[in-house]
């Protein structure tokens, strides 16, 4: 499986990053070594001082398919949870500032987190969930994804016209405003709804 993650796809995140807001959908992707489940602890590398949360909505692809078209996408994701996109970002700036990739700030092992899968039948619409980031009981990132630049369909039919997707895929939808550092002892909790789907801590 791949982690396929969009950046930019709230406005007021892009803002805080002081990037250009997307005319397009801006996509990167993460290792299968990248993933960390079942609440496992996050452990802070060692090649960074500055990692940072992202929350995000992530989907379960569950349906093969290249160059999909935006009216057939939700038929190609059943399942929905939060996850945490850990960005390196100290990594991250060092990589834009020479135009470089960012696979070591954004693809090392870990920093894709996701909570507990969920059906997304459970949902009446997936284009009004909220989710937010809890860190040590304290809300610090709050979101809706009624204000994503590019809906969940627009992603798949985008990206799928250049990356085939495959049964097991996960696409992180990006992240809204508040992202900041985490430290060793911190702990996230995620919630979708109102429900927690994601409780782990920093170690
Ligand atoms: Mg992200």
């Amino acid at each position: 499986m791949k982690i396929l993650c969009i950046g930019r796809n709230y406005a007021e995140h892009a803002k805080e990053m002081k990037a250009e807001t997307p005319t397009e959908p801006v996509f990167f992707m993460k290792p299968d070594t990248a993933l960390l489940q079942n609440n496992s602890p996050f452990y802070y590398p060692k090649f960074s001082s500055d990692v940072h949360h992202e929350v995000e909505v992530v989907l379960r692809v569950c349906k093969n398919g290249k160059n999909i078209q935006k009216q057939f996408a939700s038929k190609y994701y059943d399942e929905v949870t939060v996850g945490i996109d850990f960005t390196a970002r100290d990594l991250q700036a060092a990589c834009k500032a020479k135009g470089l990739p960012w696979e070591k700030a954004k693809g090392f092992d870990s920093s894709g987190v996701v909570g507990t899968m969920k059906s997304k039948e459970d949902y009446k619409d997936m284009s009004n969930l909220s989710f937010k980031l809890d860190i040590n009981g304290k809300t610090v990132q709050e979101g809706n994804t009624k204000d994503v630049l590019f809906s969940f369909d627009t992603i798949i039919e985008y990206v799928s016209q250049f990356v085939t997707l495959r049964i097991g895929d996960l696409i992180y939808t990006g992240t809204p405003v508040g992202v900041g550092a985490v430290k060793v002892g911190d702990r996230l909790e995620a919630y979708l709804e109102n429900e927690k789907l994601l409780d782990f801590e920093v170690k």
